[in-house]
């Protein structure tokens, strides 16, 4: 059972009376009859969907209300099982609904899903504070000894015993209401705090009515500021917004420093002008609930409560990876500063370098250094070469083949759909749906339309997976040329995808990629590691004109000028990261200070004044209001995990070496979350990462 979709409705609506059994003109109530029982796209109508979730509501409810009146003791296999195979067509509809929402979407489906949301959190909250429910699940964790369990099937025990404790399912009646207050209070926080930041973000703008104001700024980056003035009623000025892709090519090119200053100041103060936007309050409030609601729960910070069930498993852990990491990255971005303030000096500046100054000064070292822009590499980078040579290593590596299938349903025009396959033997299909449209999301993602386990009977379901992208799309005259970084996107997400694909669990609840995030992307990020190498570019990377594979020393280019910059990138992020574990880590509710206690968390890790944490808690948006609070620092602990995981591959003197690649399947990919993540990588690689690897990557460590 997928944990997000463990839900039951109790406003039931009867669907017009119609048995599964009998043919009904709703995709969702019938058998697919497609190949691979594929979601029949070109037949499913928006008007199917919520029919079918509130059915799939009713059906779940039924089945766990059958749980709960089963008069035999509670067992394994009549409580956890039957829990883990409720809301089989409640799955089956969310699978089509959710990956479909972000990548095809329109406004009938975005008001479907505003309708759900509200009846998905009620019924989380139904069944997770559901007392006899809840007692069953408590007895056949107290006596799982006596049930001859299995390893996946002791997880999932554990996991959902967790999963309810964690809830408070365990609380008494006074503290259960406590708790749901302060949900209640927090979750109104969260949404202040998001509203507040959008409009201070919106609120600011640096407009421009000076021709000389725009000194240093390429033509492009003109135009856009000219075209934003424009929609802003500002016809002839120029407009920058605090929004990422507006200020980030002011602060590269602008010679103006006074101006680069303004803008700069705006954006870290978001949140922080005492005015009614300001997040002070709001966050010292939050704080203090996530502290009040750990200790109710039993544990000493929100950090040791988040960091249980992660990888990292307590906060001591996670504060010593970073201050290694930070302890290489320091000195890095202290020479930075050094060869950017020699530049100042060498163009007859008489400042010292400040926060502002530093993208401007990255521009110019980089060009000097490197002479490398995308334009030079995107030639070599067709989409269609990129996706063979990703082929290829999951061929070299994993022996798996992928062939494109023109008969399977697709939603879209420009998704492409593969069976993928081993030994001839099927193994799982793969859509890829690479270009921007409207109706899509920013940004790439993997999921799947269907996840692998297997049934009830034991039998293997295969899976459905999509990996969706926003790459540079084709021109009338060319065909799609990508930049370096999104050829390595387009290998992150197919990670992701194989991790799906090579998925080999019994229990739907821990198959594929449900394992934390410090660990989701270890599979991701791994296959970065080859898009670059030799081995593989040769195979790939041919000019889309010429053939000619690219040259060793454009290569090298990207090698190095991807090592640029490092210290300054890995120190402004640790800063927020180490800011987060700040915050969550505190034991006792306290009035903070907001600006005070930044001020001295960023003075106990000595970060120099020339970098700001890449976010201040004003505007830290991550941990008050999206889900990763004492979690920010998950992307470099996937990084220390899979650049050491990738030496595994390089120690051996062969990148496709096929017993390392066999030990990474069985212990890693086709595992998903049956275990226990650090025992995972520890069968893998023998021992628990070390950092060395990663330090080595970033260029924060020489070989
Ligand atoms: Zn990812």
């Amino acid at each position: 059972m997928k944990k997000t979709l463990f839900v039951m409705f109790l406003g039931l609506m009867a669907i017009a009376g119609c048995s599964r059994e009998e043919k009904n003109d709703n995709p969702f109530l019938n058998k697919y009859d497609t190949p691979f029982e594929m979601p029949p796209f070109e037949q499913i109508r928006a008007a199917h969907f919520m029919p079918a979730f509130l059915k799939g509501f009713e059906e779940q409810r039924k089945e766990i209300q059958d749980i709960i009146n089963n008069p035999d003791n509670p067992t394994f296999n009549n409580t956890i099982k039957p829990m883990e195979y409720s809301g089989q067509l409640l799955t089956k509809v969310g699978d089509v609904f959710s990956p479909l929402n972000s990548a095809n979407t329109n406004d009938t489906l975005q008001k479907i899903n505003k309708e759900l949301s509200p009846l998905y959190s009620r019924h989380n909250d139904d069944i997770n504070l559901n007392d006899s429910l809840f007692q069953r699940v408590k007895y056949v964790n107290e006596h799982k000894d006596v049930f001859n369990l299995t390893a996946e099937e002791k997880k999932v025990l554990d996991d959902t015993y967790k999963s309810f404790v964690r809830s408070g399912a365990a609380l008494n009646t006074e503290d259960k209401a406590k708790l749901r207050k302060i949900n209640e209070e927090m979750s109104l926080l969260s949404v202040q705090f998001g509203e507040n930041l959008l409009a201070e973000t919106n609120g600011y703008k640096l407009v421009i009515d000076k021709k000389e104001d725009l000194a240093g700024l390429p033509e492009g980056v003109i135009s856009q500021a000219a075209a934003m003035a424009k929609s802003l009623e500002m016809e002839g000025k120029w407009v920058f917004t605090l929004q990422v892709p507006s200020m980030t090519p002011f602060l590269q090119y602008s010679s103006r420093r006074d101006l680069r200053e303004k803008l700069f100041t705006g954006y870290f103060m978001k949140g922080d002008n005492d005015n009614e936007r300001d997040n002070k309050s709001i966050i010292a409030k939050i704080a203090r609930l996530r502290i009040e609601r750990s200790h109710l729960l039993g544990y000493k910070s929100y950090a040791a409560f988040v960091l249980e069930k992660n990888m990292a498993k307590n906060p001591e852990k996670v504060t010593e990876f970073l201050g290694k990491v930070w302890a290489a990255a320091i000195p890095v971005a202290k020479e930075e500063v050094i060869s950017m303030q020699e530049m100042i000096y060498k163009e007859g500046g008489k400042f010292k370098l400040m926060p502002w100054d530093w993208w401007y000064y990255t521009e110019k070292i980089k060009k000097e250094k490197y002479d490398l822009d995308d334009e030079m590499t995107r030639p070599y980078f067709q989409i269609d070469n990129v996706m063979e040579g990703m082929f290829y290593v999951a061929n070299r590596l994993y022996s798996l083949e992928f062939n494109e299938r023109e008969d399977l349903p697709k939603y879209h025009p420009d998704v492409k759909t593969f069976e993928v396959t081993r030994d001839n033997k099927h193994v799982g299909v793969l859509m890829i749906d690479n270009y921007p449209r409207p109706s899509k999301r920013g940004g790439a993602w993997c999921g799947a339309y269907r996840g692998q386990s297997c049934d009830i009977n034991g039998k293997m379901i295969t899976p459905i997976v999509t990996m969706v992208t926003n790459s540079t799309p084709p021109t009338a005259g060319e065909p799609s040329l990508l930049t370096s970084e999104e050829a390595s996107t387009l290998f992150h997400e197919f990670g992701h995808a194989l991790h799906q694909l090579l998925s080999n669990s019994t229990y739907p609840g821990v198959s594929g990629t449900s394992v934390p995030r410090d660990f989701v992307e270890l599979p991701s990020q791994i296959m970065e590691h080859w898009v670059l190498e030799p081995e593989v570019l040769k195979v790939y990377a041919k000019h889309f004109k010429t053939g000619e594979v690219i040259p060793a020393e454009l290569v090298d280019k990207l090698d190095k000028a991807g090592k640029f910059n490092m210290g300054f990138v890995t120190v402004e992020y640790l800063a927020a990261a180490l800011l987060d574990m700040e915050y969550h880590t505190l034991t006792e509710p306290a009035e903070l200070d907001i600006r005070e206690f930044e001020k001295k968390a960023m003075e106990k890790y000595s970060l120099i004044p020339e970098i700001k944490p890449r976010y201040r808690s004003t505007y830290f948006n991550h941990i008050w209001s999206s889900g990763y609070a004492s979690g920010y620092y998950s992307y470099i602990w996937c990084e220390i995990l899979d650049a050491d995981a990738f030496q595994a591959f390089k120690e051996t003197g062969d990148i496709f070496n096929k017993e390392v690649a066999a030990k990474f399947e069985e212990e890693i990919l086709s595992k998903g979350g049956t275990r226990d993540p650090l025992a995972m990588y520890i069968a893998f690689r023998g021992k628990e990462p070390g950092i060395e690897a990663l330090l080595l990557n970033r260029g924060l460590k020489q070989p």
